[in-house]
């Protein structure tokens, strides 16, 4: 166990993953690893926000919504929101899909993203797809997309053995006993939401007005 920073408490159980908390470490967009290692197992104050959540979960809704009504109009059935839990030796892998359509054994399996589009996204799907038929989907054929403003895309092409040894080698290291180092970066560090974490690297802005 780390030592623990001021405004940081232990968790109690195994190490707890949410999906989004490791897709920017799968994609190769976050190189910290000590950020969803930690966000697994503490918990911690955070830092503010000015996120609008509710224009996003209204813009959000809306998105899920028209897709979900293209789809049963082309005779699927949906399921919105569904909630899933896989539970490894070492960690707990919990996720909320936004839609799924399935049509005999056949499933879609789709995310709605308000943002610009980056592989984290995919990734989100791709451990969708990893995670679905060892809880809720055993018997389909699962496909994934991701859904933007500007349309659907087919998500990334990445081999089933790939994808299950890249998901399998960052769920080992966020359970495992062993802890990361934070590497910090600006550019992560001003997305990162550990108010406790000791390392933070200081933006460029703030650098620059602390001069006067
Ligand atoms: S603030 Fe930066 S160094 Fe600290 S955990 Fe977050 S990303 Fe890592």
């Amino acid at each position: 166990v780390s030592k623990l920073f001021p405004g940081m408490s232990l968790k109690s159980g195994k190490p707890y993953v949410w999906v989004t908390w490791i897709t920017p470490y799968l994609a190769g967009i976050d190189r910290c690893a000590w950020k969803p290692w930690a966000k697994a197992r503490y918990r911690y104050d955070k830092t503010s926000s000015d996120f609008d959540f509710a224009a996003w979960t209204k813009q959000h809704d809306a998105m899920v919504q028209r897709r979900k009504v293209s789809l049963e109009g082309d005779g699927y059935v949906t399921r919105v929101e569904t909630p899933f839990q896989l539970e490894g030796a070492r960690a707990t892998l919990s996720g909320k899909t936004d839609l799924v359509g399935l049509k005999g054994n056949v499933g879609r399996v789709i995310d709605a993203k308000t943002g610009r589009a980056t592989d984290k996204d995919h990734w989100q799907v791709l451990v969708y797809l990893f995670a679905l038929p060892l809880t809720w989907l055993k018997d389909h054929v699962l496909t994934g997309e991701v859904e933007y403003e500007s349309g659907l895309v087919p998500v990334l092409s990445v081999s089933t053995r790939e994808r299950d040894a890249r998901i399998a080698e960052v769920m080992k290291m966020v359970g495992g006993d062993v802890e990361p180092e934070r590497t910090p970066s600006e550019s992560e560090c001003r997305y990162c939401d550990i108010a406790a974490c000791p390392d933070r690297a200081a933006t460029k802005a703030a650098d620059k007005v602390s001069l006067f």
